[in-house]
């Protein structure tokens, strides 16, 4: 790596300007050799908050003190538990309370949105979900289709990038959604690709899909806790989203929904009923028939997970402090520090290296950026982890890295390019 010295100053001059420097400090670091790895994985599971251990202990005790009374003695009573989520996880997503609800895990969230959302009439029957998208989302939406008697590739449709191109422009989504018109029932896509590293254009997409009388609903997995998110004024229609990248709330942690307030209180939406998205106030009297809560939280089935919310009050309450305004604004020096080191050093060998194919926009990304390695990637990785660094390999050639503004620091950044220029 050339001008290493002025890469080292700029990074340590970056680092000691950060605002948000002192956060790493609230999180343990896996180590070797009693030095800390340079985790550039938090997109895939999110570090611990030193602070999750007093939250879970906090369960422990009132289970153990309490017994059943834990429900409405505890000091979070665990028959309202949701509810002392739903503030925060609606400030990350753009939401009013009551349009949030924190249960279950992402993918059956998904299944149970697409319950509700996924209702194909007549010709009207269409998916479109982008190419690559997560396999679990592949298999939800195929299975949707199946459930309603399609084959999936009749109902399936999904958007690729141009020819010689690694993300999909956003006009040729738009112009998709429109030439699918009555046929299009669903948009269901990643909010942020988790190969790719896209944020997409969710407002826009939103607007299309109306237009032509479908839904959208996005998958936040990625996106939650990296990019701003205004689900409620980009009128987006449900979302889901995990706990355990950005939102460092552990590993299988627990999932939030959202379902925005003009479906939320709409009876004739089919939903999946359980006695936990029942009345809180005749939940005990155990009616007959169901009458769902108010907005997301009537779509809950089972009581609350207490044990994955713990972890997860925790790390909202990091979120909150920090916001989320704080957090984009170091998110983009950061990656974009990154992105310039690991231009330099391609350069130096003539492009040749790798190709990054993460959007150069800032808009049309969050934290992560892909490096695509053709030939000897495989390599290439095995000896960043051999040096300390802990990213993520997709098959068949992408190296994923995600500086998490939360914890990571522009010194890291520099060290992991040095290091990968080594290799
Ligand atoms: C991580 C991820 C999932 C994982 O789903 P779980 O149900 O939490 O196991 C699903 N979809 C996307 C897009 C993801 O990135």
């Amino acid at each position: 790596m050339k001008d290493e010295e002025k890469w080292l100053e700029k990074a340590q001059s970056l680092d000691a300007a950060d605002p948000l420097r002192e956060w790493r400090d609230q999180f343990y670091f896996p180590q070797k050799d009693g030095e800390d790895l340079i985790y550039l994985c938090g997109n895939s599971l999110g570090l611990q908050p030193k602070s999750v251990e007093k939250f879970v202990q906090q369960e422990l005790e009132d289970w153990k003190k309490h017994g059943v009374e834990g429900h409405f003695e505890g000091k979070n009573a665990w028959y309202y538990y949701h509810h002392f989520l739903e503030e925060a996880a609606a400030r990350l997503v753009g939401a009013d309370k009551k349009e949030v609800v924190v249960m279950n895990s992402l993918t059956v969230n998904l299944h149970l949105l697409m319950i509700s959302f996924y209702r194909p009439e007549g010709q009207r029957k269409k998916i479109l979900i982008e190419s690559p998208a997560f396999p679990s989302d592949q298999y939800a939406v195929d299975s949707h289709a199946k459930l309603h008697g399609f084959y999936a590739d009749d109902v399936v449709v999904e958007m690729f990038p141009r020819e010689g191109e690694e993300t999909i422009r956003t006009e040729d989504i738009l112009q998709q959604i429109t030439d699918l018109g009555d046929e299009l029932a669903l948009v269901m896509i990643g909010g942020v690709n988790y190969y790719t590293g896209q944020f997409f254009e969710l407002e826009k997409i939103t607007a299309a899909a109306h237009a032509v009388g479908a839904f959208a609903g996005f998958d936040l997995a990625h996106a939650a806790g990296n990019v701003p998110l205004e689900l409620h004024d980009w009128g987006v229609d449900f979302a889901v989203w995990c706990s355990y990248k950005y939102l460092n709330s552990g590993p299988g942690g627990t999932s939030g929904a959202f379902v925005h307030e003009r479906h939320g209180n709409n009876p004739d939406l089919v939903r999946l009923a359980g006695w936990w998205g029942n009345d809180e106030k005749t939940r005990f009297q155990m009616p007959r028939k169901f009458i769902p809560q108010e907005g997301a939280a009537g779509w809950q089935i089972s009581n609350a997970q207490v044990f994955s919310m713990a972890p997860h009050m925790a790390s909202l309450e990091i979120f909150d402090e920090v916001g989320m305004p704080a957090l984009r604004a170091k998110s983009l020096k950061l990656t974009g520090f990154l992105e310039e080191m690991l231009d330099a050093v391609n350069a130096e060998a003539g492009n040749q290296r790798f190709k990054i194919i993460t959007p150069r926009d800032s808009h049309h990304r969050g934290c992560q950026l892909s490096i695509l390695v053709d030939g000897g990637g495989k390599q290439v990785f095995e000896a960043l982890t051999a040096d300390g660094i802990v990213a993520d390999w997709r098959e068949p050639n992408v190296i994923r890295l995600a500086p998490v503004p939360l914890y990571n620091k522009f010194e890291e950044a520099f060290r992991f390019v040095r290091i990968l220029s080594e290799c």
